[in-house]
């Protein structure tokens, strides 16, 4: 497992929001230097520095787990300088190029020989069941992935997106592995160019690629916005299982009827995946978060459901029975057969006469159908529409 640390700055300034951060990163680094088997400590060629020496001294303490790389090195390129680094000590030094790929083969065979794989277990592929938590900065992300990884592996501070990387975490409920990857907020605006926030927001929705299940959080007292349903349409268009989590839920004035009048609320706004639940928690007081951990198994399960080619042909002669399907110009859809090729989001080929004639609502009551018969709560469904031949 390869984890990438924040980035490492010696020279910090003091008394900033930027250089609190910093320091937050630096802690966070250090903690990942302990748990490591293998360090792999990456100098540029090009910049020979005085940090390096402080770096380097800093490591000491992990010297047997210490791989000395130089990136940069392309076509032998500032070799000749690099091996100045031998000063430090190191026996070895790798030379790379990270971005024309010299030499990875080398540090590959380094990687496998240097670690000790009598501890790795063969035996079946744990079953990891993968989560991006989502949504706009400070609705409570890092809390909750800390609240459910138990450990301080999030960032978490008072400041709007200092969760620079996505960081993984895990944790097991009812014999079910799950794995958080926390992504840092979504910000508002999508103009930003080059900060840090912005690379964020690229990396977030880039994590979708590796989720199953989509945490969207909002924070109750800011309430829902059109970027919202932007970022959660992502995960929609993706076909990823999603739960929608209000969050701070601790903070908010309510009575008896609080409750249901938000969550219709979000309904409307969340009314393009009307499939997610709607779920009030705290990340900070821990509310209802059984229920959400239940909720986040049961998607799952939908998420991944198979039917049977015999079932979804019952289902689809009693439908087409119920409501005839449409025609035009005198000529009627017919629909010959219905499969399900495959889960994660459950897909359904649907093979018919003319793909012309089987209308946008039509296709909606088939889907509508299928989830009366089969849930398939908090999944997207998908239908293909496939013509003769
Ligand atoms: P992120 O940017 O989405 O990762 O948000 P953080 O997890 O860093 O939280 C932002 C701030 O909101 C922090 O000060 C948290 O302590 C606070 N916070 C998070 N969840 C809750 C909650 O459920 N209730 C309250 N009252 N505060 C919360």
């Amino acid at each position: 497992m390869l984890m990438d640390t924040g980035g490492f700055k010696l020279e910090r300034e003091t008394g900033s929001i930027e250089a609190e951060l910093d320091e937050l990163v630096v802690q966070k680094t250090i903690e990942t230097f302990k748990k490591a088997d293998l360090i792999l400590l990456l100098f540029d060629a090009d910049k020979i520095t005085g940090e390096d020496e402080e770096l380097v001294a800093l490591l000491r303490p992990h010297w047997n787990k210490l791989v000395a790389v130089i990136n940069k090195t392309e076509g032998g390129r500032k070799e000749e300088e690099a091996w100045n680094y031998l000063k430090f000590g190191f026996d070895k030094l790798i030379m790379i190029s990270a971005e024309h790929g010299d030499h990875i083969p080398e540090l590959m065979d380094e990687i496998t020989n240097r670690l000790d794989f009598s501890k790795v277990e063969e035996g079946e592929e744990i079953q990891q069941i993968k989560i991006a938590i989502m949504g706009k900065p400070n609705t409570g992300k890092s809390t909750l992935s800390n609240l459910l990884t138990h450990t301080e592996s999030s960032i978490v501070s008072d400041y709007a997106g200092t969760t620079r990387d996505v960081v993984e975490g895990s944790f097991t409920y009812k014999n079910r592995h799950f794995q958080v990857l926390d992504t840092a907020g979504i910000r508002r605006k999508a103009k930003v160019k080059e900060d840090v926030e912005y690379y964020s927001v690229t990396r977030a929705i880039k994590t979708l690629d590796r989720t199953d299940i989509v945490f969207y959080m909002i924070d109750a007292n800011e309430g829902f916005a059109e970027q919202d349903s932007k970022v959660a349409g992502y995960a929609h268009e993706q076909g990823k299982a999603c739960v929608i989590a209000i969050n701070k839920w601790d903070l908010v004035v309510k009575d008896d009827k609080t409750m249901d009048e938000q969550r219709r609320k979000y309904e409307n706004d969340f009314s393009f995946m009307a499939y997610a639940p709607i779920i009030f928690i705290s990340a900070k007081t821990g509310q209802r978060i059984d229920r959400l951990l239940e909720l986040i198994k049961f998607v799952d399960e939908q998420n991944a459901m198979r039917i049977t080619t015999g079932a979804l042909n019952e289902l689809l002669a009693r439908a087409t029975a119920r409501v005839e399907p449409p025609s035009d110009k005198g000529k009627r859809l017919k629909i010959y057969y219905m499969t399900q090729p495959t889960t994660r989001p459950p897909a359904f080929a649907v093979f018919c006469n003319d793909p012309e004639l089987f209308h946008f609502s039509y296709q909606r009551y088939l889907e509508n159908q299928i989830r009366e018969a089969y849930g398939l709560e908090g999944t997207p469904v998908r239908l293909m529409i496939r013509g003769r031949g």
